[in-house]
């Protein structure tokens, strides 16, 4: 739909701009036709100066904005993007400073573009657009948003904050919205006097004006992308250190200072460590990581150049609620967005079809800085379960290959999935060791010097890896990027000659929802694989269907020791025997990527549930405690598909009581002191799980815990109070129900308020958990908590959930970010393996969204049907091998 609304220019709003255009501007058509587009190539801005006055009582907001840009072919009309705005005038001054033209203005709400007509043709050079419109302030994370909190003292106060990835800068200024659409900014923003303006760069100037309002002047940006671009005001605090010659800061609601200390430590500590890494020191002058109170059911944290945007629970470190889980990752995700400054901000992916060089890149880089300055923390299991993510999603035939095609702003919202992150940090981890990590790191310094300020592509990367010193690399890449899905390698028979281990490698497909489609027609990939059998490591690159492999050593054969490949690997049942009798004595990772490994294969197919849990089974219960934490979530993904088999879930519950119930034991029920980080970890999954399985030692402690937690909220420790309620609220009767409810209700601070609200969906009480959905559309919990509540909902009772949610969807639409809603429901089947639940799914598809952007639905859709279909042959001989095996 096109609506046009014919305007004037005002002569007053001609004002004074420079004739001439900033030095970097160029005559020649310098954007790549060939990527695809919503705009047509005919301009290129340059620079915006943009003016912001939010009115935050009433949820909207003034803007204008003048954009230096250059006509590259001649043309009546120019197009930008903008959604949401209302304009008001608009004209265009060449740069010469002749007459004004004015503009006709036609709005297109679907395409999100408007067409500024003129009554002539422009012809190619410098042009000054001035545009002044009215926007929406959100009550989601899109766009210009707000977020409402109530303060220490109980007060109702609201901040605001800008999100503009993939595409919603385009809600804030009319813009030409594409990442290869890189130019400076200067933002002005009218705010409260009382309050703080926070944006990419450090303040220029700052004056009180009219109507207690002050005019804050920022820096001028470097040059960057429309979705970098970030506003934020509101009550804060901020605390700052040095990071050499560098200021890095938190900016966070007021009073929660000293909780946003662990990030700012972080923060100054991962700076200077990326400065080297990168060979490139960090360009802007400042770094903030600004917190918000809140959160959103699409992303975490945002990397905006200068100025990275964190919901509260991943950035403040709050004794009253945090985790050592949330700890740690306010770790993570400060080491995520921090390399999003060079990987994406300075470097920026041409296209969306190249977003796994942002997202990929920052995942892996955030695990080695997290193993790098905290080797005790195990981020190497957490790689190898990155990788156990992205296997789940590819391989199934609704995957797509790491580099993808994007052509709508919603396949770029759906872009942000697990093949982008985790498929892209294994290949990544996969290639670093493939290259070697000094290799790899000059390849990566040569691409950055090469891109800075720039665009690039995948194979950018590849070409200076390669030219660093990888040979053969682009060859390897280029199979696992631009292709989907996972090899297979089957192991032959072992021989020992000579003291070697020789094995034939045969190399498919391993596939879960159409294992024989695949095996008759598998794609091939340049597969490096690495074996041991006791002796050396050795390395062989798979070129075609077989491979020949000699290992030093008869000892058991285990491929992909380290577990840096991203394949299946298929051993004979000799092979499985000698690992699983060797597996006490392998390093943890291996431990856990060879049980991951075997259970995918028997949850699939390929082999009888048998090898799979004997591997399980061999883990040994004083083993790392990080494996012990992955694997005692194996036994427990078990136990739920036995659901319905209460003899079977009795045996899988007596077994992991049996085994590691000492072990919680020997940590004991409360965080001691000193203790190694790991076992601040394994301790709340130990809870959970025995909790869940009616331990009696658990229920005792909980029981206890909770009757003192009603009368003083400090009774349990904060680093466990999420695990402890959650054991209850999973119990919950109605009056326990109720006694959360009325905590959550008198709880200030927003992150422990979200948590308490949140387990109110954890009841497995199906009137209980009606409640808590019937209770998520009021509007007590606030505007981003009650989302938390429907998915926390769907964990127990996915089809009550997505029943609820289509009952009242337009209602829910309201309670998601835009960019997340075609992918709620996904995530709201996701723990469902109930056929009946199929065709609810694809009617919801066709009734909500556009044929291209069904993908997520589709894969939700492939998952329950082929996990449905194994389900029976599972269940029986999990269940045969329970009977078999008895706990002792
Ligand atoms: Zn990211």
């Amino acid at each position: 739909m096109k609506v046009a609304v014919a305007l004037l220019a005002s002569a007053a709003l001609a004002t004074l701009v420079p004739a001439s255009l900033p030095a970097h501007s160029r005559p020649a058509d310098t954007v790549d036709p060939s990527l695809p587009t919503q705009l047509p190539r005919t301009a290129i801005p340059h620079h915006y100066g943009l003016t912001v006055t939010p009115h935050a009582g009433r949820l909207t907001f003034d803007g204008r904005v003048t954009i230096d840009l250059e006509v590259i072919k001649p043309t009546r009309e120019l197009v930008l993007n903008a959604a949401d705005l209302k304009f008001t005038s608009a004209s265009l001054r060449q740069a010469a400073g002749v007459a004004t033209l004015p503009a006709r203005i036609a709005t297109d709400v679907d395409a999100q573009t408007a067409t500024f007509t003129f009554p002539n043709t422009l012809s190619p050079g410098a042009y000054h657009l001035e545009i002044a419109y009215s926007g929406k302030i959100n009550t989601q994370a899109n766009g210009l948003f707000a977020l409402d909190y109530k303060t220490k003292a109980g007060k109702e106060a609201r901040s605001l904050f800008t999100q503009f990835e993939a595409a919603d800068a385009r809600r804030f200024i009319p813009s030409w919205d594409e990442p290869d659409y890189k130019a400076t900014f200067d933002l002005t923003a009218r705010v409260p006097a009382n309050e703080m303006a926070v944006s990419n760069m450090p303040p220029a100037s700052s004056r009180k004006i009219a109507g207690g309002l002050k005019e804050v002047r920022f820096q001028t940006t470097p040059i960057m992308s429309s979705y970098l671009l970030f506003f934020a005001n509101g009550d804060f605090g901020r605390i700052t250190k040095a990071a050499g010659n560098r200021e890095v800061g938190i900016v966070m609601t007021r009073g929660n200072e000293a909780k946003a200390q662990f990030a700012l430590d972080a923060e100054a500590q991962i700076l200077p460590y990326y400065n080297d890494y990168f060979g490139t020191p960090y360009p802007l002058p400042k770094l903030d990581n600004v917190g918000g109170p809140g959160q959103s059911q699409f992303f975490g944290a945002m990397e905006n150049w200068g100025a990275i945007f964190t919901f509260e629970y991943a950035i403040l470190n709050d004794p009253a609620i945090t985790t050592e889980a949330g700890r740690q990752d306010i770790f993570v995700v400060e080491a995520h967005e921090m390399a999003h400054q060079w990987f994406g901000d300075l470097v920026t992916m041409a296209w969306w079809d190249d977003l796994w060089l942002n997202e990929g890149f920052a995942s892996w880089m955030e695990n080695k800085a997290t193993g790098h300055f905290h080797p005790d923390w195990g981020a190497e299991i957490d790689r190898v379960a990155s990788r156990e993510g992205a296997m789940g999603l590819d391989s199934l035939n609704s995957t797509h290959p790491v580099v993808q095609q994007v052509r709508t702003v919603e396949q770029a919202n759906q872009a942000f999935d697990s093949i982008a992150y985790s498929k892209g940090e294994s290949v990544i981890s996969m290639l670093e060791d493939f290259a070697g990590p000094d290799v790899w790191r000059d390849g990566i310094r040569r691409y950055i010097a090469a891109h800075k300020y720039q665009n690039s592509r995948t194979t950018d990367l590849w070409s200076a890896v390669e030219a660093a010193g990888a040979k053969g690399l682009t060859t390897v890449a280029t199979d696992f990027t631009t292709q989907p899905g996972i090899p297979l390698i089957t192991v032959g028979q072992s021989q020992c000659v000579n003291g070697s281990t020789a094995v034939t490698l045969t190399q498919g497909q391993f596939s879960a929802d159409r294992p024989q489609e695949v095996a008759a027609n598998p794609r091939s990939w340049h597969v490096p694989v690495k074996a041991n059998a006791g002796g050396a490591t050795v390395q062989v690159v798979t070129s075609g269907r077989t491979a020949q492999l000699t290992v030093p050593g008869c000892g058991p054969l285990l491929i992909n020791p380290g577990q840096y490949g991203y394949y299946r690997t298929l051993y004979t049942p000799q092979q499985v025997e000698a690992l699983t009798t060797s597996l006490p004595r392998l390093a943890g990772m291996d431990q856990y990527g060879l049980i991951s490994n075997g259970l995918s294969l028997s949850l699939t197919g390929y082999q009888p549930m048998q090898p799979g849990l004997d591997l399980l089974n061999a883990m040994p219960a004083n083993g790392s405690a990080k494996v012990v934490q992955q694997i005692v979530g194996r036994w427990d993904s078990l136990y739920d598909r036995l659901d319905g088999d209460s003899a079977a879930q009795g045996a899988i519950a007596a077994r992991v009581v049996r085994a590691y119930g000492p072990r919680l034991q020997a940590l004991g029920f409360t965080p001691r002191a000193g203790e190694p980080a790991v076992d601040a970890l394994l301790r709340p999954t130990l809870i959970g799980t025995l909790g869940k399985y009616g331990d009696a030692n658990v229920r005792t402690e909980a029981a206890r815990l909770f009757a003192a937690w009603k009368t003083s909220p400090d009774a349990i420790p904060g680093s466990l109070k999420s695990t402890w309620l959650s054991v209850i609220a999973r119990n919950a009767d109605a009056a326990t129900w109720e006694a959360i409810h009325e905590r959550a209700k008198a709880t200030t601070g927003t992150v422990e308020r979200t948590s308490l609200y949140q387990l109110l969906g954890r009841a497995k009480d199906e009137t209980l958990a009606r409640r808590a959905l019937d209770l998520a559309l009021t509007n007590e919990p606030g505007k981003t908590v009650s989302s938390g509540m429907i998915t926390a909902v769907a964990g127990q009772h996915p089809r009550l959930a997505i029943d609820f949610v289509l009952a009242h969807l337009a209602q829910v639409n309201e309670l998601i970010d835009i960019s997340g809603r075609s992918r709620f429901m996904q995530r709201l089947a996701g723990s469902s393996r109930d056929p009946a639940l199929i065709p609810v799914l694809e009617g919801y598809a066709n009734a909500n969204l556009a044929p291209t952007d069904r993908k997520p639905i589709q894969q939700a859709v492939d998952r329950i049907r082929y996990e449905s279909t194994q389900a029976p042959r599972i269940r029986a001989e999990t269940a045969a091998w329970l009977t078999a095996h008895p706990a002792g």
